[in-house]
């Protein structure tokens, strides 16, 4: 079975999918961390970022691996765990410029698949239910209020010892929304079949909840 979660930065996407993937004994597959760990790895090289045939070029010598572990999951690139260095801001201000590449894409693309047709996934990111898994089981657009976007992330970067201004994640997070949602190839947006959700106003609880009870019956073949 596959599970596409899509939806803007900082929508609850990954804390709702890892949710839901230990409790269903699901894979995990979050697609941001790729490319994430992509654009560290350039910029660890000091390559120029908008360079796409030098950045291109790098997917012939990388190696990314996601390994599920019972409290989230570890982010392999080269076989270095970089799981906490590809949160942090200077690799956020930049991935949206390397995920924008073509076969940049083309790669991270290949390896979800290679995952998916492994094992049932739930796998989120921006372009699942459009791109990678057209065909999935179960197609969620997550989506809340940019402020309450902005609160959730500060949290989680506060729980890095990272301290922000509420604005300036704000700003952050609507810039980033833009590159992704106005790229020419494959651009955050919803699918027709998408089951959309607004957080905005819900508790963890409750997204997890609503998204499990959808996959319970789609399961079942009540929709
Ligand atoms: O989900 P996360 O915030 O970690 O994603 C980081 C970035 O990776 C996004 O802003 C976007 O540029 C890129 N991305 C993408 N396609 C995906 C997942 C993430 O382009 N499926």
């Amino acid at each position: 079975m596959i599970i596409a979660i899509d939806g803007p930065s900082a929508a609850g996407k990954s804390t709702t999918a890892i949710a839901l993937s230990r409790e269903l004994q699901f894979l995990y597959i979050d697609t941001g961390a790729m490319y994430r760990a992509y654009t560290l790895k350039a910029l660890r090289m000091k390559l120029p970022l908008e360079d796409e045939d030098v950045i291109s070029n790098l997917s012939r010598d990388i190696e990314i691996k996601l390994i599920n572990k019972s409290n989230g999951i570890t982010v392999l690139l080269d076989d270095e765990d970089v799981s906490q260095e590809i949160r942090r801001d200077y690799v956020s201000k930049t991935v949206s410029i390397v995920s924008s590449y073509r076969n940049v894409r083309e790669k991270m693309v290949e390896l979800q698949r290679k995952l998916a047709s492994e094992h049932d996934v739930i796998c989120e990111g921006r372009d699942i239910g459009t791109v990678v898994f057209p065909n999935a089981d179960l197609k969620i657009f997550m989506t809340a209020d940019v402020k309450e976007r902005a609160r959730r992330r500060q949290k989680d970067l506060e729980k890095l010892n990272i301290i922000k201004e509420l604005d300036e994640i704000e700003n952050d997070l609507n810039r980033r929304d833009q590159l992704d949602s106005s790229r020419k190839i494959s651009p955050l947006k919803r699918a027709d079949n998408a089951v959309l959700i607004d957080t905005t106003f819900m508790t963890f609880k409750e997204q997890v909840n609503f998204i499990k009870e959808l996959i319970l019956a789609k399961n079942e073949g009540k929709f």
